[in-house]
């Protein structure tokens, strides 16, 4: 018989993220399609709102490791509390979600009680497969184990987040003593870049993406790179955009030359960069090269602006391919949104 545990790390301010919802709606789908019994295991300061907050999932236990010393990330209290959760549960299926905290602190723990691992999880059926992508979201793999217990790190994006009627539920503590040896690690605080320059967003409903052309000789001969960078600026700012890059454009940070600004490499989307997942997608002065496209798998709605009516988007890379100055048209675009 299999023993589902959903476990999740609160937020700063003592709530679950939007992606741990997102992974105990798999959890609680699981459970109900293995008929196995759900258990919820926090790890947080104070950990009783976000309890409070899922108490209808249908978990007949909530257990959880609080405290200062769990406040925040930390690879050696993190994965004290996850193998205390585990331990405690008797778990044979973990589901958690692909943040940062976990998908740093599970592998460890898997290792800890011989179970196994599987990360970047993005579909599990009641027969206990579970699907992921190989090589850049180009290969599906389907694949299941016997090993137990069995980590399952969910990707956020795929799953709806789960909603429920709030209650006050009793939550188990469990006690976890940790050496001096686990607390060498010291979290200082958030360096979190101004509003303005948060360019990456990853709710937002359109991923623009900014290609090299931006930079490149205009008609009259010239580069337009200040203008581009406005233009860019105003755009993602008055659609609330996502911004996203060609690798040709963040490269040319490093290659010296008149750069956009707003771009780090963490904006890149492709095979050597990111795979965001947002409804919509608009390129602009890109190319369409596969190893770029290959970056849009998840974008569902997607269409481009080049001025060449033979770029990789019209090859059946975008629904809509505008043939066009993207100055012009994204200038257009940005006075029509007004401001
Ligand atoms: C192993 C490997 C991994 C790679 N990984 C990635 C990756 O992760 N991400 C990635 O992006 N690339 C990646 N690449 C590079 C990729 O193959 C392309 O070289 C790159 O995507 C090209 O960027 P670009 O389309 O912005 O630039 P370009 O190819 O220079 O295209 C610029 C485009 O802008 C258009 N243009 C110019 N002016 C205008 C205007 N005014 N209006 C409209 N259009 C205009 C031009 O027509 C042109 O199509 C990888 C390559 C390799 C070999």
């Amino acid at each position: 018989m299999e023993k589902i545990l959903f476990l999740a790390c609160t937020q700063e301010d003592g709530v679950l993220p939007k992606a741990a919802l997102e992974t105990l709606t798999a959890a609680a789908d699981l459970a109900a399609a293995v008929q196995a019994p759900l258990a919820v295991g926090l790890i947080g300061e104070n950990v009783q709102a976000a309890a409070d907050a899922i108490a209808a999932c249908g978990a007949q236990e909530f257990c959880a490791v609080t405290g200062e010393d769990f406040a925040s990330s930390r690879y050696a209290s993190d994965a004290a509390a996850a193998e205390a959760l585990v331990r405690k549960t008797s778990a044979t299926l973990v589901l958690a979600p692909a943040l940062s905290r976990l998908a740093k602190a599970l592998p460890g723990v898997a290792l800890r009680l011989d179970g196994r691992i599987e990360t970047h999880v993005c579909a599990v059926d009641g027969a206990l497969n579970i699907q992921r992508w190989y090589y850049r979201q180009r290969m599906i793999a389907t694949l299941t184990r016997s090993q137990r217990p069995w980590f399952l790190l969910i990707d956020p994006g795929v799953f709806k987040p789960w909603e429920g009627q709030a209650a006050s539920v009793m939550v188990e503590p469990v006690a976890v003593t940790l050496p001096e040896s686990a607390r060498r690690t010291r979290f200082v605080g958030f360096e979190a870049p101004p509003a303005d320059a948060q360019t990456i967003r990853p709710e937002a409903e359109l991923l623009f993406v900014a290609g090299a052309g931006w930079t490149k000789k205009q008609a009259d001969g010239q580069p337009h790179v200040k203008v581009a960078e406005k233009l860019i600026h105003d755009f993602i700012t008055k659609a609330k955009a996502s911004l996203g890059s060609s690798k040709s454009l963040v490269d040319q940070t490093s290659e010296g030359g008149e750069v956009i600004s707003l771009l780090s490499h963490l904006n890149q989307v492709g095979q050597t960069g990111a795979t965001p997942r947002h409804p919509k997608g608009l390129a602009t002065c890109c190319h369409g090269e596969e190893p770029h496209t290959v970056g849009w798998r998840f974008i569902n709605k997607r269409r481009a602006v080049n001025l060449d009516a033979n770029c990789g988007w019209a090859i059946g890379k975008a629904d809509v391919l505008y043939v066009a100055d993207a100055f012009q048209v994204v200038a257009k675009v940005n006075e029509l949104l007004g401001d």
